[in-house]
């Protein structure tokens, strides 16, 4: 199916995507003790709804991404913890900007995520995501076509005692 999310435009096939996730994918906390990656799950799930239903249509189970970091040992002091990564989806990129801009043609390692671009599901800045089909850590039997979906979120800490109360640093907005 076709579907819009503001600048992108993606031919998807959510049941393909979503039946990988069942079968194959592990989450965040089964593949790393960190604290960080403990968190992720249970705080994707707790994002608001707009958020869950953009990754539902697209087949994607939140909690397992094919690559989510944290900023280490940041909490800030709206008890938000930085996470960035990407999940995949099987499909194709129709119309997009590419999310990824290279600061010069060679320069691989130094893209820049376009921020401005992003669609927000729920219209605020503190969930953003980006298709792209520069294609990193392919799961192993991932269907294709594949495309990269970039997130760019703002998770609650939900681990009690996670992090340092005293170290919370200032959020920009
Ligand atoms: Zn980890």
């Amino acid at each position: 199916m076709v579907l819009n999310f503001g600048n992108f435009t993606v031919r998807i096939d959510a049941e393909r995507t979503a039946q990988f996730y069942r079968e194959h994918a592990k989450s965040t906390s089964e593949c790393c003790e960190c604290r960080g990656c403990q968190n992720f799950d249970k705080a994707v799930l707790k994002t608001p709804k707009a958020v869950l239903e953009f990754l539902e249509t697209l087949g994607i189970n939140p909690c397992k991404p094919a690559e989510a970091c944290d900023a280490a040992d940041e909490m800030f002091d709206d008890g938000t913890i930085y996470y960035w990564g990407f999940y995949h989806i099987c499909g194709e990129i129709i119309e997009c900007p590419d999310c990824w801009k290279k600061e010069a043609p060679e320069a691989e390692k130094t893209a820049e995520l376009q921020r401005g671009t992003l669609y927000r599901p729920d219209g605020t800045e503190d969930f953003k995501f980006g298709f792209t089909d520069d294609i990193h850590l392919l799961e192993e039997g991932f269907p294709e076509p594949c495309i990269q979906l970039e997130f760019d979120m703002y998770l609650p800490c939900v681990l009690s005692g996670m992090y340092d109360e005293k170290t919370k640093l200032k959020r920009q907005k």
